[in-house]
């Protein structure tokens, strides 16, 4: 698909992501921004990415990193970007006055087929594609940080999207090795969040009742929970720990009913602030917080490995 068109609409943290993705998996990706040095940035910072992910041997998709970085154009024109594109992926910040803005500039230039995604975390299609044109082909595609080494993508549809359009969304993301999951309908958080919200405030909740550190809290995940969920999940998990998930549930539904009842809280309104300032002393110690870009970038490194290591097993 060496001519096939793919417009990214905001050239920041995930618009790059976006188009080094695409480029790998070898379509033409024309960037996009108001902002031309910020454009000039981002053409830098992804051949110089892929450089490194080449040289680190984490680079995804087929060609050297400069024949890859050569598959990503950046522009100006917003008609330019678009013209052509079978599928655009918007990637401007998470503010709804800006996304209906920008939604409906696409909208004013997008053909009939053309499929428009949006990168929100939070936002709906709904919240602001409702009163475009092609409404019909609109919906989420969000990401996860970094998203060249953590594949998921939600796809959110809104109630007006076409199916066919989740479908061709779905294939999509398959076809460039995202990993896509689809929700049938909107819901707040989509799915990964409401999942990261509940394991938070267990994590808050424990804290506050003194009962571990905030290091030993964090190392039930990375050295427990985490390394079963990079390959099986919480309901799998359950599967396999009897004979089958109902025979779980009848052997352990008590036991996980008396924990939940006597440990859970209500959900909080807020994070409470003192605990929040007790944890980060804690952090300071060994990540104050003018280490976290080194941290930022360790992080990626290993996630860089992992991804590596799970497309190779
Ligand atoms: P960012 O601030 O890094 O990049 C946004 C880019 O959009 C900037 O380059 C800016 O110049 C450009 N921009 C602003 N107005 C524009 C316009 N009218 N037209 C074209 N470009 C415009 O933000 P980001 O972190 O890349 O986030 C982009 C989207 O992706 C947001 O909706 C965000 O919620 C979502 N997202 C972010 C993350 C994350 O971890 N950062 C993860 C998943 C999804």
């Amino acid at each position: 698909h060496g001519e096939e068109k793919v417009a990214i609409v905001g050239s920041g943290l995930i618009g790059q992501n976006w188009a080094m993705i695409f480029a790998g998996a070898g379509y033409n990706v024309y960037l996009f921004d108001v902002d031309p040095n910020q454009l000039t940035k981002a053409l830098v910072q992804t051949k110089q990415t892929l450089a490194r992910y080449h040289s680190q041997g984490v680079i995804r998709g087929s060609g050297t990193s400069d024949e890859q970085a050569a598959r990503i154009h950046g522009t100006s024109s917003l008609p330019e970007c678009l013209e052509g594109a079978f599928y655009v992926q918007e990637c401007v910040p998470e503010n709804l006055d800006l996304k209906k803005k920008v939604f409906a500039q696409i909208d004013e230039l997008a053909s009939d087929n053309m499929i428009l995604a949006s990168s929100s975390s939070c936002l709906c299609a709904s919240m602001f594609a409702e009163g475009l044109k092609h409404k019909e082909n609109a919906l989420v595609a969000h990401p996860i940080n970094p998203p060249y080494f953590v594949p998921l993508v939600e796809i959110v549809p809104a109630p007006f999207t076409r199916s066919d359009v989740t479908q061709k969304t779905r294939l999509l993301m398959e076809k460039i090795g995202q990993s896509p999951i689809t929700l049938q309908k909107e819901s707040l958080g989509f799915a990964l969040n409401r999942i990261q919200y509940a394991c938070i405030n267990e994590c808050w909740n424990m804290y506050q009742t003194g009962l571990l550190s905030a290091e030993d809290i964090d190392k039930v995940c990375h050295d427990g929970l985490g390394l079963r969920y990079a390959f099986i999940g919480p309901l799998e998990t359950m599967h396999l720990n009897a004979n089958g998930i109902t025979d779980y549930c009848e052997r352990y539904a008590q036991g996980a009913y008396n924990v939940q009842k006597e440990t859970f809280k209500p959900v909080p309104v807020m994070y409470d602030t003192d605990t929040a300032k007790m944890i980060e002393e804690e952090f300071s110690k060994s990540l104050p917080v003018d280490k976290l870009q080194a941290r930022r970038q360790w992080r990626d490194s290993r996630l860089a490995a992992l991804a590596k290591l799970k497309r190779e097993m």
